[in-house]
C-alpha cells in the first residue's frame, strides 16, 4: 500500500450565494486523510463541518462554489471534474453514509435491489451477481437472514437496520473513502455502539480511509485516530486523538472537552460553559473567528486572524493549530478553567414528595368492538406497564431506556397527554386525575413540560413575551394587571438568562439554545412543582447542553423545582439526576440514587446501557458488553424476562419462563433480575461471554 493521501483538501474556500450576495462559509481549510485513518470531523452547527464533507466529495448545494482551493484524491484534483466524471467516482470509490438512512433509501425499491444496482453499474456484476453480494454485504453487517432481510422494503427495518443497510452499500463497490455523515445521531446509545464497532472493523477490512463527521466527542475519541476541529468555517485544531484529548491547545477544543456532562459532586457544582453562539455566515468576525466566546481573548485576536499553523508542541506532537496564543498554553503558562465550578445557589432534595404515581398502565391499539367480531387477531402495544414512581421536592429523578422502552409514554401520562388506563397519580398529596381535562387549573400550573424540540413548543408567529404572557395568563390564578404581567416576563427572561430584548423576538430570531431557554421559562411561568423534562438538551450542541443542564441546576435550586428528566444520553443524565429509573419494554428494571444505578450491582440491561456510552478519553476503553438484536416489538412482549431475548446475562430457562422478582440491593436500591444480588456482584466484575449476534429485525 502506497503512503500517499487518499484525500487531501488544500486551502480550500467554499462560498453560497445567499440573498443575491456571496458569503463565505469555509475559509482556507486544509485536511489530509491517510490510507485506513478514521478521520473525526467535530465542531457546533454552522461550524461548517457539513459542508465540508460534501466537498470532499465535490458534492455540494447549487447554490455553492468553491472560490480557491484544491481538493487531491489519490493525488488527482476533482475541482476541475465534471459532474459525469464525478458520477464515476461517486459510489464506486467516494461514498457517503448520511445521518437519515430512511431519506437516502428508495421507499419503493427492496433493499436487495438498491445493493444490487449499485454494483451492477459500478462493478458490471450481472443481476445474480449483484444480489449474491447485496446478501453478502448485509451478512458483513451482521444482520440476521439477509436473504429475507434482502426482499423487504426500507419502511419495514427498524432506524438501526436502515442505517447497517446504508452502511452495506457504502461498501458494497469497496470505496476508498467513507464520508460517514453523523451515521449514529438519531440511534440509541446501544445500537450505536454496534455500528461503530462494525465501521472499524469493516473500514480497515476494506482497506479504506473515513471521514467521520459527528458533534459527539465521545464517539470520536473511540472511534478517531485523528481529530479536527472546526468552528465558523475554519480549522481551530488539527490533532492525532489522544493529543487532543490530553492535551488540547486550542482555547475552544479546550471549552468544549470542558463541558462534557459528567457525575458531579451533589447539587453544588457547575459544568464550566462557552458564552454566546457561533457566528453565522453573515455575522463572521474579522479577526479570530472565536474571539467572542473566547475566555482568553486578547485584544490583537479581534483585529488579528491567526493563521493556520503547522507546528510541533513541547510533548513534541505534529499538529495543526489557528490560535494567538497557543504557546502560552502549551508551556503552561495560560490556563483555562476546566473543572466544575462552585455554584451560588443551591439547596438538596426535600424529604417530602411532589409526586407520587402508582401502578400505571397503559395499552395502546386495543382490539376494538369490530376486530372482535371479524376475529381479526390485532395485538395490543402494552406501552406502559405496571409503573410505581416517586419525586422529591426539589430532586431530579432520571428516566433512561432506548426507544420503545416506554419513558415517553410514562411522562405523557404524567403530564396529562395520554390517559391511563390504569393507576394513580398524587402531586403535592392530592390525588390528580389521570385525564387531562379533569384537572384543575391550579393542578396544570404545578405540572409543566419541556419538549425535546423548541421549534415544536413555540409559535413562529408570536414573539417571545407575547408567549410567556399567554402562558402567565392562563396559569397564574391571581388576577395580574398587565404592567405585573410584563414585570413577570422580564423576571422569566432574567431567570433563563435572557436579557429584556429578547421579549420583542419571534422564535426565527433565536439560535437553538435560545428557544430552549424561552420553552423553559415559559415552564416556569407558574412555578411549577414538578417539570417534566423529555430529552431537553438532545437537539442542542454540546456547549449549549451544558449550559441548559447548568441552567435546570439552578432553576431547581432557585425556584425550588423537581424534575422528571427524560434522556438516552446517559452523561447528562447521571450530572443532573439525583435518583434514577431504568425502563425496558414498558417495565421498570432498577431504580436507585445516581451513585447506586451506575455502580455495581446494576441491573444487566442498565450495564448494558453503561457499556454502551462512548467515553470522551480515547484512552478509556469503551465497555464490551453489547446488546443482541433490538428491542422487541410491545406488541410481543417476551415471556418471563422482557429481557430475556437480550440479556448477556441470562441464567438459563427460568429467564424464560418466569417473571424476575424485585431484589433488594440495600438503601432503596432495587433490581428486577433472577440472579441474587451478591452474584451479580460477583459477575459484574467480569466480562459475560455472548458477543453480538447478527441482528435481526424486531417483528412488528
Ligand atoms: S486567537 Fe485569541 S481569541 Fe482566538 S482562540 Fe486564540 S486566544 Fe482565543
Ligand atoms: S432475569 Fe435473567 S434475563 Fe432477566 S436480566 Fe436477569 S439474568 Fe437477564
Amino acid at each position: 500500500m502506497n503512503d500517499q493521501p487518499i484525500i487531501e483538501a488544500v486551502d480550500l474556500c467554499i462560498d453560497y450565494r445567499l440573498n443575491k450576495r456571496w458569503l463565505n462559509a469555509i475559509q482556507s481549510v486544509s485536511l489530509t486523510i491517510n490510507p485506513l485513518e478514521i478521520h473525526g470531523l467535530v465542531g457546533e452547527s454552522g461550524s461548517g463541518k457539513s459542508t465540508l464533507a460534501l466537498a470532499l466529495m465535490r458534492y455540494l448545494a447549487p447554490n455553492a462554489r468553491i472560490p480557491q482551493g484544491r481538493i487531491l484524491f489519490e493525488g488527482e484534483d476533482l475541482i476541475p471534474k465534471t459532474t459525469a466524471e464525478m458520477r464515476e467516482i461517486w459510489g464506486s470509490q467516494i461514498n457517503l453514509v448520511p445521518q437519515d438512512a430512511l431519506a437516502s433509501l428508495n421507499p419503493a425499491y427492496r433493499i436487495g435491489e438498491q445493493i444490487a444496482e449499485i454494483t451492477r453499474l459500478h462493478k458490471g456484476l450481472s443481476k445474480p451477481e449483484a444480489w449474491d453480494r447485496a446478501v453478502e454485504m448485509l451478512r458483513r453487517v451482521r444482520i440476521a437472514d439477509p436473504e429475507a432481510v434482502a426482499r423487504r422494503h426500507p419502511h419495514q427495518l427498524s432506524g438501526g437496520m436502515q442505517q447497517r443497510v446504508t452502511i452495506a452499500m457504502a461498501l458494497s463497490t469497496q470505496p476508498r473513502l467513507l464520508i460517514l455523515d453523523e451515521p449514529t445521531t438519531s440511534l440509541d446509545v446501544t445500537t450505536e455502539a454496534v455500528i461503530l464497532d462494525l465501521f472499524r472493523d469493516l473500514i480497515r477490512d476494506n482497506e479504506a480511509a473515513a471521514l467521520y463527521v459527528s458533534h459527539d466527542l465521545g464517539v470520536v475519541a473511540q472511534l478517531c485516530d485523528r481529530v479536527t476541529v472546526m468552528y465558523g468555517g475554519e480549522v481551530m485544531a488539527s490533532t492525532p486523538v489522544i493529543e487532543m484529548y490530553q492535551r488540547p491547545l486550542h482555547p475552544y477544543t479546550i471549552s468544549l472537552l470542558a463541558s462534557l456532562p459528567r457525575p458531579t459532586e451533589g447539587a453544588e457544582t457547575r459544568l464550566p460553559t462557552i458564552d454566546g453562539v457561533a457566528p453565522s455566515l453573515a455575522e463572521r468576525p474579522h479577526g479570530c473567528v472565536f474571539a467572542p466566546r473566547c475566555p482568553v481573548a486578547l485584544d490583537k485576536c479581534f483585529d488579528e486572524k491567526p493563521p493556520l499553523e503547522h507546528i510541533r508542541d513541547s510533548a513534541g506532537t505534529s499538529r495543526l493549530i489557528k490560535c494567538h496564543r497557543w504557546r502560552e498554553i502549551d508551556d503552561g503558562t495560560l490556563a483555562i478553567a476546566t473543572t466544575p465550578v462552585q455554584a451560588e445557589a443551591s439547596a438538596p432534595p426535600g424529604q417530602h414528595y411532589v409526586l407520587k404515581a402508582r401502578d400505571l398502565d397503559i395499552t395502546f391499539e386495543k382490539p376494538k368492538l369490530w376486530d372482535r367480531i371479524t376475529r381479526k387477531q390485532k395485538k395490543a402495544v402494552h406501552a406502559v406497564d405496571d409503573v410505581s414512581l416517586s419525586i422529591r421536592a426539589r430532586s431530579t429523578l432520571g428516566l433512561v431506556g432506548e426507544s420503545g422502552s416506554g419513558k415517553t409514554s410514562l411522562a405523557r401520562i404524567i403530564v396529562g397527554l395520554y390517559t391511563a388506563d390504569d393507576g394513580e397519580i398524587e402531586l403535592l398529596d392530592l390525588p390528580l386525575s389521570l385525564d387531562l381535562h379533569e384537572r384543575s387549573r391550579e393542578a396544570l400550573s404545578e405540572l409543566q413540560m419541556v419538549f425535546q424540540n423548541p421549534n415544536d413548543a413555540l409559535n413562529p408567529y408570536r414573539t417571545v413575551g407575547n408567549a410567556l404572557a399567554r402562558t402567565i395568563n392562563r396559569l397564574v390564578t391571581t388576577d395580574m394587571s398587565q404592567a405585573a404581567i410584563q414585570r413577570r416576563v422580564y423576571e422569566l427572561l432574567n431567570l433563563v438568562r435572557l436579557t429584556p430584548q429578547y421579549a420583542t423576538r419571534y422564535p426565527a430570531e433565536l439560535s437553538g439554545g435560545e428557544k430552549q431557554r424561552v420553552a423553559i421559562a415559559r415552564a416556569f411561568a407558574a412555578n411549577p412543582a414538578l417539570v417534566i423534562a423529555d430529552e431537553p438538551t438532545s437537539a442542542l450542541d454540546v456547549s449549549v447542553q451544558s449550559v441548559i443542564l447548568n441552567l435546570l441546576k439552578d432553576l431547581r435550586a432557585q425556584e425550588g423545582a423537581s424534575y422528571l428528566f427524560i434522556s438516552h444520553n446517559l452523561s447528562a443524565v447521571s450530572y443532573l439526576a439525583d435518583w434514577i429509573i431504568v425502563m425496558y419494554l414498558g417495565h421498570i428494571v432498577e431504580e436507585g440514587t445516581q451513585e447506586q444505578v451506575y455502580n455495581v450491582p446494576s441491573h444487566p440491561y442498565t450495564e448494558a446501557l453503561l457499556s454502551a456510552i462512548p467515553n470522551p478519553d480515547p484512552t478509556v476503553e469503551q465497555g464490551e458488553i453489547r446488546l443482541d438484536g433490538e428491542v422487541p416489538s410491545a406488541r410481543r412482549i417476551p415471556s418471563g424476562c422482557r429481557f430475556h431475548t437480550r440479556c448477556p446475562r441470562k441464567i438459563g430457562a427460568i429467564c424464560e419462563d418466569e417473571t424476575p422478582p424485585w431484589r433488594d440491593a440495600g438503601d432503596e436500591h432495587f433490581i428486577r433480575c433472577h440472579i441474587p444480588i451478591e452474584e451479580l456482584i460477583a459477575l459484574q466484575q467480569t466480562k459475560p461471554d455472548a458477543q453480538p449476534q447478527p441482528v435481526a429485525q424486531a417483528e412488528d
